[in-house]
């Protein structure tokens, strides 16, 4: 007996990170979801480092919580290591990064996804899709099995027609160890929808027992813990640390002697790989006169002996690999139980989607994470989580949820991707957003927050936690602005271990937005405040709103500026080529992404902004041709 007579209201394919958050989005919203995987046994896996967050992607995780989804709450009951990078910079580019145990990361996900009534898990390929008149019915899996919706999101990560490269061999696969999805990309075709290929790799995996750590450099984690998640109590797990050891002449001189061996530099893949996490020979072809790469040596997770060479992925032969990594300091011994290897993979190009990641050819088709051109777990469950949001939307008439650039990394990585043609995975990072002093993993709830409530991923009692902490922020920056620090002989003796003194009477808001003073400062120095005790998140928020309250005003005159832009909206109908006087480029680039917004035009790459005044000018007159 099949679920539910095989029919469903929104069919997921792939339970990685996009396609878990977009299941358990629709199936908490009421939705029967049916949830196709490869392999159930791997779900929501980290097939490259065991790790969540660092720059932009803590922003993007804690996006992800606020507007509902679990990748906080996953990663903070799983972790082996928590860090705040770049603590001494500026907001903006503060990032929460954890180090994961693997394995019960997949476990923890799953019980999430078992637990829920709505979710239909089940281990099988689909290869084909059904649609009548451009409108999703329902997929076939290998078996010929049959199920319909009225939507379907497709998150299939590495493996459309994905193929394994060790050296010169290759075989197909869209990861180590699971079989490639044959047969996807070709319906996709026939429903009119593009394919391209993309690449991108992984290091080897060594066994712990033959590694020797006394070579190495200790990189502990934080002591005083920071989470992802804006839900409270969690439990404390034990942490453990990373270690840090370097690529050596000896090294370089191994992989330089190889590359013939490289499928890379041999023209077999043909797919571009990730610009901002290239392969350690393109780091040695690229950057020859740098004497040595950090190589971070990362564990796996509690259960097993695994651990992650990061920095170091490779596609040279496996025999080539063992050599390098014995180059290392205290990897003289190391013992490979899995190769480095890169895959080749088809994905969508995004351009031919909207802002609410439908297919703009199919109705009722979703996209989200890595077949989008992305790479990243955390991209890919922003995404996923947006797909599975609109997917919803989409089957109940209501409104599609569109995030705008200066709301989020989440809104800007989408218009991102379905604006600019991108060539190589798309990473977020945060000199993408044009915003990013807005756009802090601290304020992630006040930006969003709202908008998981109203769409119903939030509940009650979590947006009352969250509007008494907005409360909270007000009231005590307010009281900071009154609390009055005199210039005695006991204050500037606590300020001269900050550096700092006083001559005169100074309010504690203004004392605060000297660099080296921070709100534990001013506990120290003023009884009221200590006794008060604010919790860290919201003495946090409120350090950074003071701090950087110039630059904040100004990043928000720029939104308003943009908006009027933003605002320009151009009709669906019009017919690009019979505009005279803008370059036949710009007509071809606006007639195929079909952008929303004089904003959006102008976004888009190779675009000039001379074009965009005529294409305003004649909006407004309303002399545009229509199709
Ligand atoms: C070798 C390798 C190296 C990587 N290197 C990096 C890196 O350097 N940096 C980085 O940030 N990220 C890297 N990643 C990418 C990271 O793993 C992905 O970005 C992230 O997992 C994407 O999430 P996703 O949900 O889109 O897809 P995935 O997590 O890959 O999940 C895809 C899911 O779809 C399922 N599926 C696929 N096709 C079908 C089908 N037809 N029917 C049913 N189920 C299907 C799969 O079983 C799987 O569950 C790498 C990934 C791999 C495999």
């Amino acid at each position: 007996m099949s679920y539910l007579n095989n029919q469903f209201d929104i069919i997921v394919v792939g339970a990685g990170h996009a396609g878990c958050e977009a299941a358990i989005a629709c199936a908490k919203l009421g939705a029967k979801v049916l949830l196709c995987t490869l392999n159930v046994d791997n779900i929501a896996l980290q097939p490259c480092n065991p790790a969540v967050g660092g720059p932009a992607k803590s922003t993007l995780v804690r996006e992800v919580d606020a507007l509902g989804g679990v990748m906080g709450e996953v990663t903070d009951a799983t972790y082996l290591q928590l860090k705040i990078l770049n603590s001494s910079k500026g907001p903006a580019v503060r990032a929460l990064r954890a180090q994961s145990d693997k394995a019960e990361y997949t476990r923890y996900m799953r019980n999430l996804i078992e637990n829920n009534e709505n979710i239909y898990l089940k281990q099988c390929c689909i290869t084909e899709l059904k649609a009548e008149n451009d409108v999703i019915t329902g997929a076939v899996d290998e078996f010929g099995n049959e199920y319909s919706a009225r939507a379907i999101v497709l998150t299939t990560g590495t493996s459309l027609e994905g193929r394994i490269f060790v050296g010169l061999r290759s075989y197909s696969a869209g990861r180590l160890g699971e079989q490639a999805a044959i047969g996807l990309s070709d319906s996709l075709h026939k429903l009119g929808i593009q394919t391209k290929k993309l690449k991108t790799g992984t290091p080897a995996r060594v066994d712990k027992r033959t590694i020797d750590y006394s070579k190495m450099t200790v990189q502990p984690g934080d002591e005083e813990l920071s989470f992802f998640s804006f839900k409270p109590d969690r439990p404390i797990r034990k942490t453990y640390p990373c270690y840090l050891t370097r690529t050596t002449e000896e090294t370089h001189e191994i992989i330089r002697a190889n590359l013939d061996k490289s499928p890379m530099y041999q023209g077999l893949i043909h797919g571009v790989g990730p610009r901002y996490c290239p392969s350690i020979e393109d780091k040695i072809v690229r950057f020859a006169s740098n004497p040595s790469h950090h190589i971070f040596i990362e564990p796996e997770g509690l259960g097993t002996y695994e651990t992650y060479i990061q920095g170091f992925s490779t596609s040279l032969p496996a025999d080539v690999q063992v050599k390098m990594i014995r180059s290392l300091p205290g990897l003289e011994k190391a013992h490979i139980i899995k190769p480095a290897y890169a895959v080749e993979y088809d994905y969508v190009p995004a351009v031919q989607t909207t802002h609410s990641l439908m297919s703009k050819k199919v109705k009722g088709l979703f996209f989200g994470g890595q077949i989008n051109g992305t790479s990243g777990y955390e991209e890919a469950a922003a995404q996923g989580l947006i797909a599975g949001i609109n997917a919803f939307n989409y089957i109940n008439n209501s409104e599609m949820l569109e995030l705008s650039r200066s709301s989020s990394y989440t809104g800007t990585l989408i218009d991102d991707l379905v604006t600019k043609d991108i060539q190589d995975p798309y990473r977020m990072l945060t000199s993408r957003s044009e915003y990013r002093l807005l756009l802090r993993q601290d304020n992630a709830d006040e930006r969003l927050m709202p908008i998981g409530h109203k769409i119903g991923l939030i509940d009650d009692e979590q947006y009352e936690r969250f509007l008494n902490k907005q409360r909270l922020i007000k009231e005590e920056k307010e009281r900071l602005e009154n609390v009055k620090i005199s210039p005695d002989e006991n204050t500037n003796a606590i300020l001269a271990k900050y550096e700092e003194h006083i001559d005169r009477g100074i309010r504690a808001s203004e004392l605060l937005k000297r660099p080296n003073i921070t709100y534990k400062t001013i506990q120290e120095l003023d009884n009221n405040t200590k006794e008060l005790n604010i919790p860290k998140d919201v003495y946090e928020q409120i350090e950074v709103i003071i701090k950087y309250d110039g630059y904040i005003k100004r990043q928000e005159e720029q939104v308003e500026n943009a908006g009027k832009l933003e605002k320009f909206k151009i009709p669906e109908d019009i017919d690009y080529s019979k505009i005279e006087h803008i370059s036949s480029e710009t007509k071809e680039k606006l007639a195929k992404i079909q952008p929303k917004t004089l904003a959006q035009a102008a976004r888009i790459g190779g675009v000039k902004p001379a074009d965009i005044s005529i294409l305003m000018v004649m909006l407004d007159r309303n002399s545009v041709s229509r199709k």
